[in-house]
Order: structure tokens, then C-alpha cells, then sequence
């Protein structure tokens, strides 16, 4: 076994806290990553405070991760010792349903056992433990190549909020003559902008905080929408294409589905606590435009590196804020308070 050292949840309240464990030796087809740098993603905070469902602790989560290859098994291809790599949301899955088939690891018919956090390891059947770590040892079909140009701590967030993004504004068609709403200027939202600009449509940002107006054009949106004034959102009624909506916690949705085009989404990625759902909108919403309200989950390991491949040869990076490990809990919280511009990640070296 591996000694790892991390900081970890021990109950849904308590501050996170330092946590000595083991990780699995290197496996033929796996590889071991001394991790320099993790992302604080919204959903760390959901999960560890079991806001989803219940949860094992200790629970070290983090799953925005980027580090150095130490060690390879035998049967390793695809890196080698001091590649930089990133892991984002999964470390494993199936590989033999039809979705695992399509590249879609992601909605791998069997659930989210391979979950780099709250799954469930099948090598050793113990729960799997995420990136707030000094080092973490994936199969090395779920380890991403970090482009060389990427500063590899902005890079980070691309393996959750990057792709979350990526992937839903890929499927849905963001493009030159698209009109794209993204719904809040957090970790998510600031990589929709960012990436939906560059796709080439005209991207409309929607927020509640007037103080990002200046922000939301900066990073890419042709237009800022406060999200709370009526008078201001009527201006895009019956406008967009589609919409994705990265907010965390409930709110009414029936605004934004009356700003979609016939036949338009609303894409929900944000994941309110499972207690607290969004309140179901107004059926007449839906069926008077023929509009459909979807969901999207992060992306498939393919489409990921795609996703890498795209920001590097766009230079796309992440808006951050470094932070120590010791200092994560008031990260937390700040995070809670959205008052962070736009993404915290954390410099392992301070573990
Ligand atoms: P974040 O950085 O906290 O951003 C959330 C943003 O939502 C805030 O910046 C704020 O934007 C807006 N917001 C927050 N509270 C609000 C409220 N009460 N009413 C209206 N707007 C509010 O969080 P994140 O890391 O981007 O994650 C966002 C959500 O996506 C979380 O629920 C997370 O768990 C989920 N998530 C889902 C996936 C997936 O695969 N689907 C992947 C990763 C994360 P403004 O100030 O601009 O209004
Ligand atoms: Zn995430
Ligand atoms: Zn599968």
C-alpha cells in the first residue's frame, strides 16, 4: 500500500481535517500521481455535508486534480514517469455497457461506482478518495494529458468545471449564430462563458450579483443579464437557443424557460441538496414553445481530453484563486458566499 496524507471530511459538519490513509499499490494498468494542485469544486462542499445522499467518512473529496506521473504498471501506455496529468471526476467505470462503449463513462449504465470520490474502489471494494490529497493512483484509462502550454494550477478546474461546461455547450450546438445563456458567474458559469465564447456564439450571462457585470464581459459574454430584474430579463424573452444553468442552490425556473426559443433547453448542471430541489415550473412553459428542460453530467473521459485539447489550443484557462490546504475550510466558505473570482485551488505542497 501507498501512504497518503489528505485533508478529509469526518462527519457532514465538522471543518475538514487532516487524515492519514492508504492507497492502493500500482496496479498493470495503473498509474500513481504526486498531486501538486486541486480544484474546489461547489459539489465537494454538497457531497462532504452528504447535501446528495449519505456518504462514508472519513471522505477526502476533490476531484479537479492535476500532478506528476511517479510510477506506471507494466501494462501503461498512454503516460509515462513526469507526464503532467490531470484526473477529473472518475477513476473508473464499467467499460461494458453501451455508454461505456460510446465514450460516455460518464452515464456508464451501472452508476457512479467510479466516482473519484464516494465510489467504490473495485480493486480493494473500499470507498474511493478524491484529489484533497498528496497522491491518488487511477487506472490510466481515466488520466487526462494536461496541454504543455496550461499553467497546470489554472488548468485544474478544467477537469470538473471545464468539462461540465464543454460538453452540454457541445451538445446542444454552441456555435457562430447561437444565442447561449449561462445562469451564474461561479467556478461552472465562468468556464461557460469562457468556452462558449470561444465555440463562436453569442453567449448571455445571467447573474444575481451586479458587481460581476464588468467580470461576466470580461471573460466573454456579449451581453450581462441581472437575473432578479424582470424589466432586464424581458429583454431576451423568446431569444435563446439554449441555456445552461450552473446556479447551486433552488430557484424558480420558469424566468429562464420563458427566454428560450421554440424548441429550446433549459440545461440544469448546477445540483441544488437533494432535500431542496428546484420547485417544478409551470407545465405551460414547456408546452407552448415545445421547450424542454435537461440535465448534463460532467463529460466523458474522450470528450474530456477533447476538452484539454480545445482550451490549450484556444489558451483557455480558469480565473483563480490559490489557496494552502490548511486554509480550505474558510475557502469553504467563501465559496458558500460566492465570494470568489472564480475558482479556488488549492497548492498541495502545503499538505
Ligand atoms: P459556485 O462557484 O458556488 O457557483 C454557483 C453560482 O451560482 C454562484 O457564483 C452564483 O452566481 C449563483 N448562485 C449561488 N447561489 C444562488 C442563489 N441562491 N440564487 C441564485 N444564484 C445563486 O459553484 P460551482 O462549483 O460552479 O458549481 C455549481 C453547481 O454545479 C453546484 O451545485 C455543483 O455541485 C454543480 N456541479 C454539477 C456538475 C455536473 O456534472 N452537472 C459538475 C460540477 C458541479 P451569480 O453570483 O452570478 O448569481
Ligand atoms: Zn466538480
Ligand atoms: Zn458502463
Amino acid at each position: 500500500m501507498i501512504k497518503a496524507k489528505s485533508f478529509a471530511a469526518y462527519d457532514t459538519t465538522s471543518p475538514l481535517k487532516s487524515w492519514d490513509f492508504e492507497r492502493r499499490d500500482v496496479g498493470v494498468d495503473d498509474v500513481q500521481i504526486d498531486i501538486q494542485f486541486c480544484g474546489i469544486c461547489h459539489s465537494d462542499i454538497h457531497c462532504a455535508r452528504g447535501e446528495w445522499m449519505q456518504m462514508q467518512y472519513p471522505q477526502v473529496v476533490g476531484h479537479e486534480i492535476v500532478g506528476k506521473v511517479v510510477a506506471t504498471g507494466k501494462n501503461v501506455t498512454k503516460h509515462k514517469v513526469g507526464d503532467l496529468v490531470g484526473v477529473g471526476c472518475l477513476v473508473d467505470s464499467c467499460r461494458k455497457c453501451g455508454s461505456c462503449g460510446e465514450h460516455l463513462e460518464n452515464y456508464c449504465e451501472e452508476g457512479m461506482q467510479g466516482g473519484t470520490y464516494m465510489g467504490v474502489e473495485k480493486q480493494t471494494g473500499r470507498p474511493t478518495q478524491g484529489g484533497y490529497s498528496s497522491t491518488i493512483v487511477v487506472d490510466e484509462h481515466f488520466v487526462l494529458k494536461i496541454p504543455a502550454n496550461l499553467d497546470p494550477a489554472r488548468a485544474a478546474p478544467l477537469l470538473c468545471a471545464g468539462i461540465t461546461l464543454y460538453s452540454p455547450l457541445r451538445h446542444w450546438g454552441a456555435a457562430p449564430g447561437k444565442t447561449v445563456g449561462i445562469v451564474g458567474l461561479g467556478g461552472l458559469g465562468h468556464m461557460g462563458v469562457k468556452l462558449a465564447h470561444a465555440m463562436g456564439a453569442k453567449v448571455v450571462l445571467f447573474t444575481t450579483s451586479p458587481g460581476k457585470i464588468a467580470d461576466g464581459k470580461k471573460l466573454g459574454a456579449d451581453d450581462v443579464v441581472i437575473s432578479k430584474d424582470e424589466k432586464d430579463m424581458a429583454r431576451y424573452t423568446g431569444k435563446i437557443d439554449f441555456i445552461v444553468n450552473t446556479v447551486s442552490a433552488p430557484h424558480d425556473l420558469n424566468p429562464f424557460l420563458q427566454l428560450l426559443k421554440r424548441d429550446g433547453t433549459l440545461v440544469l448542471v448546477g445540483a441544488p441538496p437533494a432535500e431542496t430541489p428546484h420547485p417544478s415550473p409551470a407545465v405551460f412553459n414547456l408546452l407552448m414553445k415545445r421547450t424542454a428542460i435537461a440535465g448534463s453530467a460532467i463529460g466523458g473521459i474522450k470528450e474530456t481530453q477533447e476538452m484539454l485539447d480545445f482550451c490549450g489550443k484556444h489558451n483557455i484557462m480558469p480565473e483563480i484563486e490559490m489557496t494552502s490546504m490548511q486554509d480550505v475550510n474558510k475557502a469553504w466558505e467563501r465559496v458558500l458566499k460566492s465570494d470568489i473570482k472564480y475558482r479556488f485551488v488549492i497548492d498541495m505542497a502545503t499538505l
